[in-house]
């Protein structure tokens, strides 16, 4: 893509090329965000659309090891903007191409929430159908920065069938209420562990929890991710399942997740 071009889309307004900003929200850390946004990136891809994925968990960013670009640094036109790094298509940027992985954020919320919006309105963005945006677990300031500052299709909660995690996704569906913006539906991830050696199915984070809490607030259950160890090793090597494994279940698991967005 022409570069010249891209400055002068994002000159406008930082997203005006983009049609929908979807974010990937969770309470809690660990339950599969980042899983879900690639994979998810990936699958509105395959349908024919124009995606972006933001890296916006500026205190573990971990897009770049899942599309295997942590060597990857965008590059700056004019010392101002930057050009998203390409990964299987997607045009992705985070916060993890810019600093050394092994320094820890110590930033506080605001520094954090600006760091964010920052990199969301300093990257040239091609016209993209979709924007995903990874967000970092919680419901605090930079959630809620993000939320007024930039225009948010609606959101996309991520949640175990665990109790602990229900709770927490709960919070989340409250907070992106307030704030108007239209929670999309709710991925159960890890909904059941598949045996990679015997195909056994196993419910052990419990069961039927994220399909109640979407009937509660009248949304929709989006799709039922299982645990899977390939699932896991696709992210670890950076070759995504969506991509790696098109043809297999979890891939079209994704995709008919993708469908209902
Ligand atoms: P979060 O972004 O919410 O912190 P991640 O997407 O990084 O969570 O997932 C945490 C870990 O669990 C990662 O190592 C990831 O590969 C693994 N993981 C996530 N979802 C699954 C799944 N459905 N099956 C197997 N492993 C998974
Ligand atoms: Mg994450």
């Amino acid at each position: 893509y022409n570069i010249a071009t891209l400055k002068r889309a994002n000159e406008q307004h930082a997203v005006n090329n983009i049609k929908n900003i979807i974010v990937v929200s969770s309470g809690k850390g660990g339950v599969g965000k980042s899983s879900t946004a690639v994979n998810l990136a990936l699958a509105l891809q395959r349908e024919g659309a124009n995606v972006g994925l933001l890296d916006a968990d500026i205190y573990g960013p971990s897009i770049p090891t899942m599309l295997a670009t942590q060597n990857e640094h965008p590059m700056s036109p004019d010392n101002q903007h930057m050009t998203p790094i390409m990964a299987y298509g997607l045009a992705t940027n985070s916060i993890g191409y810019l600093v050394d992985p092994d320094n820890a954020m110590v930033w506080r919320g605001p520094m954090a929430s600006k760091a964010l919006l920052q990199i969301l309105q300093d990257t040239l963005w091609p016209a993209l159908d979709y924007l995903v945006i990874d967000m970092p677990p919680g419901t605090g300031d930079i959630q809620l920065t993000l939320a007024q500052s930039i225009p948010v299709t609606g959101s996309i909660i991520v949640t175990t069938p665990q109790d602990i995690a229900l709770i927490d996704a709960k919070k989340g569906i409250v907070m992106f209420n307030k704030v108007n913006i239209p929670t999309i539906g709710i991925v159960e991830n890890m909904s059941y562990h598949i045996c990679e050696n015997c195909g056994h199915h196993e419910a052990i984070f419990g069961e039927g929890g994220a399909k109640q809490l979407a009937e509660q607030y009248q949304t929709k259950l989006l799709g039922q991710i299982p645990l899977h160890k390939s699932l896991r090793q696709d992210l670890d090597s950076g070759k995504p399942t969506v991509v790696s494994q098109a043809d297999s279940e979890f891939a079209t698991m994704y995709c008919q997740l993708a469908d209902r967005v």
